[in-house]
C-alpha cells in the first residue's frame, strides 16, 4: 500500500493536521495493523521544559491513563521520543461541540443528550479523585455517532494536589465557564468548581449564548461572582430550577453533583458500564533523561503542518 504520510514507529501513518493547542499539535492518524484512526498529540519537550509545564504534561498523562469512559477521550499509548511526546488517543471525527454552539442553540432534546453524557464523564473523573477544571465546549469532543467525549486534562488536578483543608489553590480555566471562588482566587474545591462550569455549558447548549458574558473581563468577572444571569423564558421550568442550584455563587450551597443526576436532565445519562485501568501515579515519559533507545528513529511529523 503506498504510504501517504509520515509514520511513526511503523505503527502510526499520519495523514492529517488537526489543530494546535499552546505547548502541542494534534494530528489524525491510522494504527497500520487495526486500520483504526487515532489522534496524535505531539508534545515539544524542549518547549515543555522550557515554559516549566513538565509537571502539567505528567499529570495530563497521568489523569488520562487513570480514566477509561466512554464519554472521556481514551489514551491509547505514549511514545516518548528524544525530542517529542507522542499521545495516542482516540480520534473525535466530529470536532469540538463548541463548533455546534457557534451555529446557535440545539434543541431541547439534543442539549439534554449532551448534557447527560457531559455529567456522567464528570461524576466518573470526580469519584476518582480528578477535577477537570476546564471544563467548556471546546473541551467537549464528538467522535462520528456523536458521542459525547470529553478532552483536554492539562488543568485537571488529582485529590493529592488538595492541602490539607482539601480544597485547591491554583487559578486556571477559561473566565466565561470559571466559578466565582476560582476567579477570586480563594481556596475552593474542585468537584465544585467543575459543576459550576457544566451549569454554563448547559445554559450555552439550550441558549446558544453565555449566560455570563461582557467585552470587558472586568465586569464580566463581576456577573459571574454575582451569578447575574436571565434564563430565556423558553428554558423548561426544570432547567431553570436545576441551573439556580448549579450557578450558586456559594459554593456551599451549590447544588451536589449527585442531585444533578436525579433530575432528568442527566438522569437516563447513568447506564454507561464502566471500567477503569491500572492507576499510574507518575507518568513516566522520559523526562528523567531517560530516552526509549527504540524511539530514536521517529520521524518528525510535526512538519506535516
Ligand atoms: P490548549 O490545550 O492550549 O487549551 P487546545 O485545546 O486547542 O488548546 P489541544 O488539546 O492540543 O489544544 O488540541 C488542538 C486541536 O486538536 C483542537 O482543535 C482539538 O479540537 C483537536 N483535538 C484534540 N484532541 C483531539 C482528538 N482526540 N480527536 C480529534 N481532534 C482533537
Amino acid at each position: 500500500m503506498e504510504k501517504k504520510g509520515a509514520v511513526l514507529m511503523e505503527k502510526y501513518e499520519v495523514d492529517k493536521f488537526l489543530g494546535q493547542g499552546a505547548f502541542a499539535k494534534v494530528f489524525r492518524a491510522r494504527n497500520l495493523e487495526t486500520k483504526k484512526r487515532v489522534a496524535i498529540k505531539v508534545i515539544s519537550r524542549e518547549k515543555v521544559v522550557k515554559d516549566g509545564l513538565v509537571n502539567q504534561i505528567k499529570r495530563e498523562i497521568t489523569v488520562m491513563r487513570m480514566l477509561k469512559h466512554p464519554n472521556i477521550v481514551q489514551l491509547y499509548e505514549v511514545i516518548p521520543s528524544r525530542n517529542k511526546i507522542y499521545l495516542v488517543m482516540e480520534y473525535a471525527k466530529g470536532g469540538e461541540l463548541f463548533r455546534k454552539i457557534l451555529k446557535g442553540k440545539l434543541e431541547e432534546e439534543v442539549a439534554r443528550n449532551y448534557f447527560q453524557q457531559l455529567i456522567t464523564a464528570v461524576d466518573f473523573c470526580h469519584r476518582r479523585g480528578v477535577y477537570h477544571r476546564d471544563l467548556k465546549p471546546e473541551n467537549l469532543l464528538l467522535d462520528e455517532n456523536g458521542v459525547l467525549k470529553v478532552s483536554d486534562f492539562g488543568l485537571s488536578a488529582l485529590a493529592e494536589s488538595k492541602r490539607q483543608d482539601g480544597l485547591l489553590h491554583t487559578s486556571c480555566g477559561t473566565p466565561c465557564y470559571t466559578a466565582p471562588e476560582v476567579l477570586c482566587r480563594k481556596a475552593y474545591d474542585g468537584v465544585k468548581a467543575d459543576i459550576w462550569s457544566c451549569g454554563v455549558i448547559l445554559f450555552a447548549l439550550l441558549a446558544g449564548e453565555l449566560p455570563f458574558y461582557d467585552p470587558n473581563q472586568t465586569l464580566m468577572c463581576r456577573k459571574i461572582c454575582a451569578a447575574e444571569y436571565i434564563c430565556p423564558s423558553w428554558f423548561p421550568d426544570e432547567v431553570k430550577s436545576l441551573l439556580s442550584g448549579i450557578l450558586n455563587p456559594d459554593p456551599d450551597k451549590r447544588i451536589l453533583i449527585s442531585e444533578v443526576m436525579e433530575t432528568c436532565w442527566s438522569r437516563d445519562g447513568l447506564n454507561y458500564i464502566t471500567t477503569i485501568t491500572e492507576v499510574e501515579l507518575d507518568a513516566d515519559v522520559g523526562f528523567d533523561d531517560r530516552v526509549n533507545s527504540e524511539n530514536k528513529e521517529l520521524v518528525d511529523i510535526t512538519s506535516l503542518s
